[in-house]
């Protein structure tokens, strides 16, 4: 009896907390409202951002300075997920893929699958080398290249506008120049890279993050560790990079700025080789206010620093 009892007020507490959250979420609901949007991370908050304006209310998951692999929603971003009208991540594990994080977020507030959506569904993955010589896990760095940059803010942009058919006309317009700006980014990078002498065009990093920028625009790409996950900068991952640099021609290392400087200051103790004068930028954009603080900034900033280190 005392079970049933139990069980009766919990069905009934629960069922009076589902109606009043249906009725504050789609009874007020007004069609000029800005939308709610959820992103993963730093580089996706600044495309929604830009392509919404005032018409979205961002929030944002993993903040500058935290790993994108292991992230631990806060209270705030459980509310907020709850809420939203469009969910958006990068994918290709980044976000530790199905079993990660943010999955087992979106079970949590179950979210309805329509409104949960990835970025790179168009982007051709391409692959990490393991222990063995085997390529099996996906690199996730796929936004460093500006021509993924473009897809994910056309479908980011193609998501908003059949979410807000009040404000479509509007949103498309400001996509369809945050499109063209990226555009003309791409088109830099193909002739700035081209201007490299070509035995100085080869980058090289501590983790394999640029492997998609690097194999579409005609760089050769070398680096200590694979991915910031797992093992970073042991003696035979240093070792491999030094005997890379001695068999060829390295004008200049790039350290990230997301990354722990001393491996790659021991590699170019041993290898006579120059580091940048100023960090690249990888898995993040900086903090509001900061030198690179939007993905635009961010991608120029990649280039101007790799043309003028390698073409010293
Ligand atoms: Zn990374």
């Amino acid at each position: 009896m005392k079970r049933l009892i139990q069980w009766i007020s919990l069905t009934l507490v629960a069922s009076i907390l589902l109606s009043a959250c249906g009725t504050e979420k789609d009874n007020t609901k007004d069609p000029n409202a800005p939308l709610k949007v959820v992103t993963s991370f730093t580089i996706i908050a600044d495309m929604a951002s830009e392509i919404g304006g005032d018409l979205v209310e961002v929030h944002n998951l993993v903040p500058t300075g935290t790993d994108p692999h292991e992230y631990e929603p806060l209270p705030n971003d459980i509310k907020a997920a709850t809420d939203a009208d469009l969910l958006f991540y990068n994918g290709l594990n980044l976000e530790g893929g199905k079993k990660g994080w943010f999955f087992k977020m979106i079970d949590t507030v179950q979210q309805n699958e329509e409104n949960v959506i990835s970025l790179t569904e168009r982007v051709e993955p391409m692959y990490l080398t393991n222990e063995d010589g085997r390529e099996e896990e996906i690199n996730p760095h796929a936004f460093i290249d500006p021509a993924v940059g473009i897809k994910m803010a056309e479908d980011l942009r193609d998501a908003l506008v059949k979410k807000h058919p009040a404000k479509s006309e509007e949103i498309q317009k400001r996509g369809d120049e945050y499109v063209e700006r990226l555009k003309a980014i791409d088109q830099e990078y193909e002739e700035r890279i081209q201007d490299i002498p070509e035995d100085k065009r080869t980058l090289v990093t501590s983790e394999r993050a640029f492997q998609y920028m690097t194999s579409h625009y005609g760089l050769r790409e070398a680096y200590i560790w694979e991915i910031d996950t797992e093992e970073n900068g042991s003696p035979a991952q240093i070792k491999s990079l030094v005997n890379f640099i001695r068999e060829h021609q390295v004008p200049v290392l790039f350290i990230e700025s997301n990354v722990d400087p001393r491996p790659m200051e021991t590699v170019a103790a041993e290898t006579d080789v120059r580091i940048a004068e100023k960090r690249i930028y990888s898995d993040e954009i900086g903090q509001p206010g900061d030198e690179v603080d939007t993905y635009v900034k961010y991608l120029n900033y990649n280039i101007n620093l790799i043309h003028d280190e390698l073409s010293k």
